[in-house]
């Protein structure tokens, strides 16, 4: 009995190491490649940077290195109910600016990448990828114009629809104005394509969905999304559009926000989210010359965080398993939304030092090389190469 208990203990002992060196081996090389990632506006509000480790936020460069994080598409959205339609384009340059500037401030760690073979380069080179996004459509303020200089400026996608029903296309969370793309959007979607903008359907309506994948000539992604049949919440995708992606070539990066993983923890953000927007907006009016208000907003959003039940990692992975089980292992990737969901991270999971985790969850649940590769960020650089093809025809 003894004997039996020591050749089990020992076996034990020689997985977890042959595990351990897996992971290394993959973690040497892999190109890790997150759809989405909110941090630069911090750089504009509250002089955050890049090059110094914090004990808050979700991602600077010495956390990057530690997690193996080698691109970023870094988000760049405005609110619209936080500015009048007039500071809409004002504010997008500026957080944008907030990207080139921080890597030129940060040149020895960090480069922009244009293109595709930009990113596999840069990642070569041992220096991180930076590329940009805009999120929601009514940045553009219906130019086609501002759309092709934001494209010259950088952007390499842009989510059709945020949070509001734009001019021409309708958001999953409000009112549907337009039965999915107007005709307009139609023009933008060909724009979009001869450019060579990737289109995100984070964000847009089912119908929306359907009909981004059914007018553009590339692949499409959805930067942030989760699964619905997990966690049934209106933010998430139902199983027949993720298979629409799919089969335009698309990849569905998966959200890491805990209300989008589990239905329990989206209920109780739900129920306390206005009486914690209330409380910083109030604080935010009060204390508008102090320094330390942005620390002061960060207790908030912990103490409304804290009232959430806990979210284990596991959770995340099983998102991600379902759109591999459901569309194939070369449709799904990672989109955190990293500094966008306000510290609501699944525990395990709580910044960009973490992703060897999803690496390891991943080799546990018996994936292999070739696919957990396409998955950390191999299946967004096919999508972004597609996309280029189709700009270049
Ligand atoms: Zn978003």
């Amino acid at each position: 009995m003894h004997r039996i208990a020591s050749i089990l203990l020992c076996a034990a002992a020689l997985t977890a190491q042959s595990v351990d060196q897996r992971l290394q081996r993959l973690l040497r090389d892999i190109l890790i490649f997150d759809a989405h990632i909110d941090t630069p506006r911090y750089v504009v509000d509250e002089g955050y940077k890049f090059s110094d480790e914090h004990p808050y936020y979700e991602l600077d460069i010495p956390r990057m290195r530690k997690g193996k994080l080698g691109a970023v598409l870094f988000g760049v959205y405005v609110q619209p109910q936080d500015y009048p339609e007039s500071a809409w384009a004002q504010r997008a340059l500026d957080v944008l600016d907030a990207v080139h500037e921080e890597v030129r401030r940060n040149s020895k760690d960090m480069e922009v990448a244009l293109t595709a073979a930009d990113v596999e380069r840069i990642h070569k080179s041992g220096k991180l990828a930076a590329m940009a996004s805009l999120e929601g459509g009514h940045i553009i303020m219906d130019s086609p114009a501002l759309l092709r200089n934001f494209h010259r400026l950088g952007i390499r996608y842009m989510t059709l629809a945020h949070f509001r029903t734009n001019n021409w296309a309708d958001s999953m969370t409000d009112t549907a104005r337009h039965n999915g793309i107007a005709p307009f959007g139609k023009e933008l979607i060909r724009e979009m394509n001869r450019i060579g903008m990737l289109l995100d359907v984070s964000h847009i309506s089912d119908k929306a969905v359907l009909d981004a994948v059914e007018f553009s000539r590339a692949p499409v992604i959805a930067s942030h999304s989760s699964v619905k049949a997990i966690a049934p919440i209106p933010r998430n995708m139902p199983d027949d559009i993720i298979k629409a992606v799919a089969r335009r070539g698309g990849v569905v990066c998966i959200n890491f926000h805990a209300g989008y993983l589990n239905e329990a923890a989206h209920d109780v953000y739900i129920k306390n989210r206005p009486a914690r927007d209330a409380e910083i907006k109030a604080l935010l009016e009060r204390e508008k010359d102090n320094p330390k208000r942005w620390e002061m907003v960060r207790a908030i959003q912990k103490r409304y965080f804290d009232k959430m039940p806990k979210v284990p990692v596991k959770e995340l992975l099983r998102h991600i398993d379902h759109v591999a089980k459901t569309a194939g292992p070369d449709h799904v990737g990672l989109g955190s939304d990293f500094d966008g969901i306000s510290g609501m991270v699944p525990v395990g999971m709580e910044d960009v030092s973490k992703y060897p985790v999803i690496v390891r969850g991943l080799m546990e649940m018996g994936y292999s090389d070739t696919d957990i590769r396409k998955i950390m960020g191999g299946n967004l650089l096919r999508v972004l190469k597609a996309v280029e093809a189709v700009a270049k025809q």
